[in-house]
This record gives C-alpha cells, sequence and structure tokens, in this order.
C-alpha cells in the first residue's frame, strides 16, 4: 500500500478544531513537524503551554483522525510549547548579569533519567542549609520538575511587582521550578532553544536575594541544553550523580565530559542507590558489585564525594514532601548527605580562593 501523504494527514488535521480559538488546527498554524515512515505517523501540535493540560483531548483527537486514514499503523502526536515563546527575554532583562546576588552556583547532573539526581540535589540543598548557608534551589529539570513535590510545596509563586517572582521556600531553602508554573503532569515536550529560553527567563526573573549558594538540578542527560545551560550559567562546579551501573555504562563519563569541555570544574561524583538496604533487617545488599564508583571515579581523576544507599526511606520522604535531611537528620543516610555537603562546600571555597588569588602557571 503506498504510504500516506502529509497532504492527506493535514487534510484530515482540519477536521479537529480547537474549541477556544474556534479554528481548526492547520488553519491555525498549529500543527508542524509531520512525519510518516513505513505507516507510522508523527507530528507536533504547537499550543501554549499553560492550555497543555485542557488540549489533551484535541491531540487524542487528532492522533485518532489520521490513524483512520488507509495505511496508517500507528501515530504519535505530541503537545509542544509554542515557538513564539522560544523567544529570548526582553533585552533589558538579557543585559543583566545573571543571579548577580549568588556566591556559589553547583550543577547537580546525571547521564540520564532516573538515578536519583533530583533526591540528591534537594537533600544536598539542605544539608548546605543545615550547615548555615542561605540556599537557593533552582529546578531546570524542565522535563520532569520534582521540586515542589519533593520540597513539599503546594501554590504558585507571586510577583508582587507584577515583573519578578518571589521564591518559594520550605525547610529554609529557596526554590524554583517551572512546576510552580506548569502542571507536573502536563504533557509538553520543549523544543531545545525554547527550554533555554525559559530557564533563563526563570532564572532572571526570580528574586532570590543574596545567597550564598545556589543549587542547580540539572535536566538529566548531556545533550544541547544541558551543554548550553552549562556555558549560559555562572556555574561554580558541578557534581555528577550516577548509579553503580551507569558509571559501568559509561553514562557518568558523558556527562564528566560534557562539563570539562566548557571548562566547568567537577567537584565530584556521587554514587546512588550504591547498595541495597533491607528495611526489615537492616541488612546491606551490594546488588551491584561495591566499589565500582570509586574505582572508576579514581580512574577519571575525579573526586568520589560519597555513596547513598537504596533504601525506601529516601524514597518515601521524597514522595512526602520530607525530604530526609530535613526530616529524618539523626539518620545514617542525613548523615551521607551532609558528609558530601560538606565536601563540596570545601571544594566550592579551595576554588574561590583559588579564583581570588595569585594565579600561577606553568610554562
Ligand atoms: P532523577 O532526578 O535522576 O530522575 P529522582 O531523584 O527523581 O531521579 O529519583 C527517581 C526515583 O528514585 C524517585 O522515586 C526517588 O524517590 C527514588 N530514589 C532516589 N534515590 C533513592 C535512594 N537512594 N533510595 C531509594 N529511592 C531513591
Amino acid at each position: 500500500m503506498a504510504e500516506v501523504s502529509e497532504a492527506q494527514i493535514l487534510d484530515v488535521l482540519k477536521t479537529i478544531v480547537d474549541p477556544q480559538k474556534k479554528a481548526d488546527i492547520v488553519t491555525l498554524g498549529m500543527v508542524s513537524g509531520v512525519a510518516v515512515k513505513t505507516g507510522h505517523v508523527a507530528f507536533a501540535i504547537e499550543v501554549e503551554p499553560k492550555r497543555a493540560a485542557e488540549l489533551e483531548p484535541l491531540r487524542k483527537a487528532a492522533e485518532d483522525a489520521v490513524h483512520k486514514l488507509p495505511g496508517v499503523l500507528t501515530v504519535s502526536a505530541v503537545l509542544t510549547a509554542q515557538r513564539q515563546a522560544a523567544q529570548p527575554a526582553p533585552q533589558q532583562k538579557g543585559e543583566r548579569p545573571l543571579l548577580p546576588h549568588v556566591k556559589s552556583i553547583i550543577a547537580v547532573a546525571s547521564g540520564k533519567g532516573g538515578v536519583g539526581k533530583s533526591t540528591t540535589a534537594i537533600n544536598l540543598a539542605l544539608a548546605l542549609s543545615q550547615m548555615g548557608l542561605k540556599v537557593g534551589l533552582f529546578d531546570a529539570d524542565i522535563y520532569g520538575p520534582s521540586m515542589p513535590r519533593m520540597l513539599g510545596i503546594r501554590g504558585e509563586p507571586v510577583s508582587p511587582d507584577g515583573e519578578t517572582l518571589l521564591p518559594m521556600e520550605n525547610y529554609g531553602v529557596k526554590c524554583m521550578s517551572i512546576g510552580f508554573l506548569v502542571p507536573e503532569d502536563s504533557p509538553i515536550i520543549w523544543r531545545g532553544p525554547m527550554v533555554m529560553g525559559a530557564l533563563n527567563q526563570l532564572m532572571r526573573d526570580v528574586e532570590w536575594g543574596e545567597l550564598d549558594v545556589m543549587i542547580i538540578d540539572m535536566p538529566p542527560g548531556t545533550g544541547d541544553t544541558q551543554l548550553t545551560m552549562s556555558q549560559n550559567v555562572p556555574l561554580t562546579g558541578a557534581v555528577i550523580v550516577s548509579t553503580p551501573q551507569d558509571i559501568a555504562l559509561l553514562d557518568a563519563r558523558k556527562g564528566l565530559n560534557m562539563f570539562r569541555k566548557v571548562e566547568v570544574p567537577v567537584l565530584g561524583i556521587i554514587e546512588n542507590m550504591s547498595y541495597y538496604v533491607c528495611p526489615k533487617c537492616g541488612d546491606e545488599a551490594h546488588i551491584f558489585g561495591h566499589g565500582g564508583a570509586k574505582a572508576e571515579a579514581a580512574r577519571l581523576s575525579v573526586e568520589f564525594l560519597g555513596e547513598v544507599p537504596l533504601d525506601i526511606a529516601i524514597r518515601e520522604t521524597s514522595d512526602q514532601g520530607e525530604p530526609i535531611v530535613a526530616s529524618r537528620p539523626s539518620s545514617p543516610h542525613a548523615q551521607a548527605y551532609r558528609d558530601i555537603a560538606a565536601k563540596i562546600w570545601d571544594k566550592v571555597g579551595l576554588l574561590q580562593a583559588g579564583k581570588k588569588g595569585p594565579k600561577i602557571s606553568f610554562e
């Protein structure tokens, strides 16, 4: 059977009407990126981010309509954030330095998703705050912003002057996340350039006040967004969170190479879900072997900052919005995070002293 054509697809999509704008999505210019390959069709529907949840039925209807075309096996329609929103922030804002009152900025990164990067970021932020530092936490994990949930913060940030936003706050840590502005389960797919535009603007428009340190929960992975972000934000350093498996699979190494490429000092690697602690008997099981990360870190000439076990208490506390460092400060896991935070802070101190001190160059 002949492959379905783009024209046929656009034709049926003309039957899909945006209920609010009272016109079809093709005429409204909302459809883009139509791709067809051996009966598999994909396309994007561009929407304003805040309408994403409301337009889910429209997305589904568009998929169903295309599916009825002869020769179509599968259809995947995604809602993407509208192109016009990708414009950078207005000029006068673009000229202000980014985060001028923040003394140090640490990116928490990972080679891929699901390794516990956000959990680590929040517990480190809390540990630094318990050291008496003024801490901000910026959730740049725009694909899966989890900070509102992990910090147990509900509601929307307020803007006293209509221009800047006040950060949200819990447990003494100031926080901003795209998750406060769009629903957590909103099916938005951000385009590369738009992500940076949105993140830049969000970072700039927040009244952080004076901060000793800002922790950035980076988007997972080592693609263009992560690279651009590492270049645009004046990072003091980065830490890489990895599970024992990814250290073996070289995902952590990709993160390391990315920061090295843009000359951001890598402060070290944290091994998360390092070993399993049985909630019943407290026994430790070293499922993925033990000590591999430490050895690998040494091989890659990067500091091994410490390990955090796989323990249901860590998951439960962060899912409940009560991260373990705040809710169970005397637990050994909270202590593990505090030890790692102290090492990181020492390194930040050294880096900053180095910047101020005389430069020694070797010929
Ligand atoms: P990422 O930011 O890398 O995608 P998350 O921090 O969201 O990962 O963690 C993914 C899931 O794993 C979450 O449900 C979290 O609670 C859980 N998790 C993270 N670290 C641990 C740990 N050390 N022990 C148990 N569960 C963990």
